[in-house]
Order: C-alpha cells, then structure tokens, then sequence
C-alpha cells in the first residue's frame, strides 16, 4: 500500500513539472550530449579487469579478477552489431577461485549481430583463420550490452517508447528484456539495469555504471566502466580512446548463419561396479549410484537440459527407486547449472554449509524469463549440509564425502569417494590431459597437488578417479606423477 501511494505521488509530481515548464526530456537532454543521432557506430579501448562470473571461491565471495591488457568493443547501432576483444593476462598463480586455468595472454574475440552471436579463437602462428563457433546462448546478453552502452541506450530508449519518471528511462527490447536507465541533470547516463536468465540465480541483474563523462576528440563518453552481475563486479574498465564512426562492418560467417540446432543432450554410461555408474557425454560428468532403496546423484551440471538427461539416465539404469540425494560438489555455477531440476525432482541437496544460505536463495529466485520445471511446480527445497566430512548411507553400502583442505579454486569443494569400490569422484582439482603424460600448466599442476595432498592426509585407498571433466579416467599414481611427486601408497 506504501508503494503504491508513493508510486500516485510521484505520477502527479511528474505531471505538475510537465504542465510548467519546457525542460528537455532526460532522454532528450542525453541524445544531445552523447550526439546520439550522429553516431552510427563507435569503438572504445580500454584496460583493467574482467571477473569469473560464478566461480567465486566460496558462494558469498566477489568473483575472480583477471586482469585485461586490452579491451576494445566496436559496434554498429544501425545493423545491431558488436564485436569485443579482450587480451587477459595470467601469471603462473590463477586468482582465489575458478575460472579455466591458463597462463600468460589469452586472446577472446565475442561477436553479436542481429540473432546471431559466436567466438573467433586466436589464428594459431602461420595456420589459417580458425572458422567462427556459434554461441546462440550467448545472443540476449550481448545484444544487451550493445544498447546498454550510453549511446546504444539512448539509442534503444528512442527505439522502444522508453518511459521517463525524473531521471529512470525505462522500456522493454526484444519484446522480453527490460532495461532502465539513470540520467543526470548534463544528460550522462549514469546507470543501466538489465535482467538475463541464469539457470541457477534466475532473472539475473546485470547493472552497468558509467562514470568520469570527459570529451574524447568530439564524442561525449564516459571514462570508467563498471558492470556487476548479481551483485558483483564482472568488468572494470578504464577508457582510454574512442573514436565515433569508425568503419565497423560485422558480417556473419556462413557456418555461424548455418549453423544445425545443438545436438541433443546425450549420457554415456560406464558402469563402474554393482549400482555405480560414470555418467558422461558431455564437459561435465556426474555419478549415480544404487543405494538399497534409493538413488544419489553427485552432480547435475550445465543446465535444465543436461540435468534432466542425467537424472533420466540414473533412474533407467536403477530402475523403480527415487533419487533421494543429489551430492553437489561446489558451488561453481558450470557444476550448479542444473540445481534446481534437481531440488525439482524433489531430492534432498547434499552440500558445503557454507552453501546453505545461498541454495536457500537459488531455490526460490524469480525465473520469469527462462521458466524451469521449480518455477512451475514451486517445490520447496530440501539442504542437508556436510562441514569438513560427511557420509550417505543406507546399512551396507556407504558413500563418503570429504572437504578437500588448501584448495585454492574453491573452499567448499566435496569428493567422493567410494570405499567398496576405492573411487574417487572429483572436478576440477585433477583433469588428466587427453593424452598420458602431457604435463599439467603450472596453476593445473597447483590443484592436482592439492587433491594429492589430501588423498594422503585421509589415507584413501584410491583405485580409480573418475575425474569430472576430461575424457578417460585416471588413477593415484598419475595424480602424484601431475603433481610433481610419485605415489607413495
Ligand atoms: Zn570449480
């Protein structure tokens, strides 16, 4: 009822200002300072940080920085374009946290263009230019971020009958995305919000601030750049140049325009002993295991689409039982991407308690632009949470779970490992190269001592490890030989 009257106070003010005067629209007062009219197309450099968007190190914390030498972003207003190219730069040591190991310079190119979006690999040194990959998944966020620029937005505003209240523009692209702006009184857009769907956090914020407006050779823009999502900062930017109306041709290569719909989601199975299954068929892997009444599942990565292939799979490989539990084994959002099929599948969550608070959050999070199977049934969730060790069990068979110690890519990360069996379920902390004996870069070599270090201080009788990405299983004495030691037991 407050809001409601302050909403009725705000409308009549707002009417009271238009009836006196001839002020200019914020959107106005905007296109005239940011020349919107005039600028066709724009490219900015700059420098400063990027961020792991969901592989923070534990789930409250800010997400990993990684430093970016070079930021450049060039777009076309009037055929919907943008291309951006970062070069980021890594020492031998990764951040606190996730992210994919690498080290010196990476080069990432990311394009959108109209409905089409897609990622140019760095040309190796005297080969051909690699061909284009598709990123259809990646299209509403980039599109987004081209009419979230300052031009763009006013642009956009113009566009889609934006609504004004004082200085909030608001109004809706794609017939789906909301955006709303933030102008101050010289017409700088100070703030732009929009939403994009997240599989785990759902209608996610992705909130850009603009800030240090300064004239760089005839066009207005702003000099810092700073863009969270979900709460945390994903970009820092420091501007250096931008030039209006550079020639920014975007054209889309004929295998991303052609290109077949992603293939369906498939689960190979290796049975890894009675009742335990490697479940795999894609980049992440999972398990499922028989218990005498039940089913639990360690992980449902990725997505609705692959969580649901990997909980059908367990319950036709163990037929006629519920899965009761589904182990997660961090919080890291490419681990978590199917969560909430599982809280759906009415499972009990077994995981971190440092998790507790923010699966409580994911589990009742809006997902009102990518509706999921929890959006609709609205089950409530179930947490069963395990500190420093933990185990399921069912009288005969027992799975146990332990927090792996001096693990810098995550605090709260659970193996598994099954005694009956002496297999050791873990992700990311030991991938084995494709092929044997290609040694691990230095920030992999790092993790996969740690998992040693602590398969020794638990005095696990490891037999198998079935890594949860990578395409072969493994064993103790290749961990130790990765990690730089040999195997003592
Ligand atoms: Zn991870």
């Amino acid at each position: 009822m407050q809001r409601l009257t302050a909403l009725v106070v705000a409308t009549a003010l707002l009417g009271g200002a238009g009836l006196s005067a001839q002020q200019p629209t914020a959107i106005q007062r905007a296109s005239t300072l940011l020349g919107a009219g005039a600028v066709k197309t724009l490219q900015f450099t700059g420098a400063g940080q990027v961020f792991s968007v969901g592989q923070n190190y534990t789930s409250s914390d800010p997400w990993p920085a990684v430093p970016v030498k070079n930021y450049t972003a060039a777009m076309n207003f009037d055929t919907g374009s943008m291309r951006v190219e970062l070069l980021r730069t890594m020492g031998p040591v990764m951040p606190r946290g996730g992210g994919a190991p690498f080290t010196g310079e990476q080069r990432q190119i990311q394009v959108v263009s109209g409905n089409y979006a897609w990622n140019v690999a760095a040309a190796p040194a005297g080969g051909a230019a690699p061909a284009a990959q598709p990123q259809p998944g990646a299209q509403s966020e980039r599109m987004l971020a081209l009419w979230a620029t300052p031009q763009g937005f006013v642009k956009a505003a113009m566009a889609n009958n934006a609504t004004t209240r004082g200085s909030d523009v608001t109004f809706t692209v794609g017939g789906k995305y909301r955006m709303v702006g933030t102008i101050n009184g010289k017409g700088e857009v100070e703030k732009v919000q929009t939403w994009i769907d997240q599989s785990i956090v759902g209608d996610m914020l992705v909130e850009t601030t603009y800030s240090g407006y300064k004239d760089f050779g005839g066009v207005t823009f702003p000099s810092r750049i700073v863009q969270k999502q979900d709460g945390f900062p994903s970009l820092d930017l420091t501007i250096a140049s931008v030039t209006a109306n550079p020639a920014v041709d975007v054209t889309v290569p004929d295998n991303v325009r052609n290109a077949p719909p992603p293939p369906a989601v498939t689960v190979a199975v290796e049975k890894l002993g009675d009742g335990a299954y490697y479940l795999t068929g894609g980049t992440h892997h999972s398990l499922a295991i028989e218990m005498r009444d039940h089913i639990v599942v360690v992980d449902v990565p990725n997505s609705e689409a692959r969580a649901s292939a990997v909980l059908a799979k367990a319950k036709e490989l163990i037929p006629n039982k519920p899965i009761r539990y589904l182990v997660t084994s961090h919080h890291h959002w490419d681990h978590l991407g199917g969560i909430r099929t599982a809280m759906d599948e009415g499972a009990t969550i077994v995981t971190h308690e440092s998790n507790k608070a923010f699966l409580e959050r994911v589990a009742r999070t809006p997902h009102t632009l990518g509706p999921d199977r929890l959006a609709a049934s609205k089950k409530a969730v179930k947490i069963q949470t395990v500190g420093d060790k933990g185990q399921l069990t069912d009288g005969t068979r027992t799975i146990e779970l332990y927090r792996l110690q001096g693990y810098e890519h995550t605090t709260d990360m659970l193996i598994v490992y099954l005694p009956k069996e002496k297999i050791l379920g873990e992700p990311d902390a030991f991938t084995p190269p494709a092929q044997a004996g290609t040694p691990l870069i230095p920030p992999a070599v790092i993790y996969a001592k740690a998992l040693y270090a602590n398969v020794q201080r638990l005095k696990l009788d490891v037999q198998t490890i079935t890594p949860f990405h990578g395409n072969r299983k493994s064993d103790v004495a290749e961990l130790a030989r990765a990690a730089g030691t040999t195997a003592t037991n």
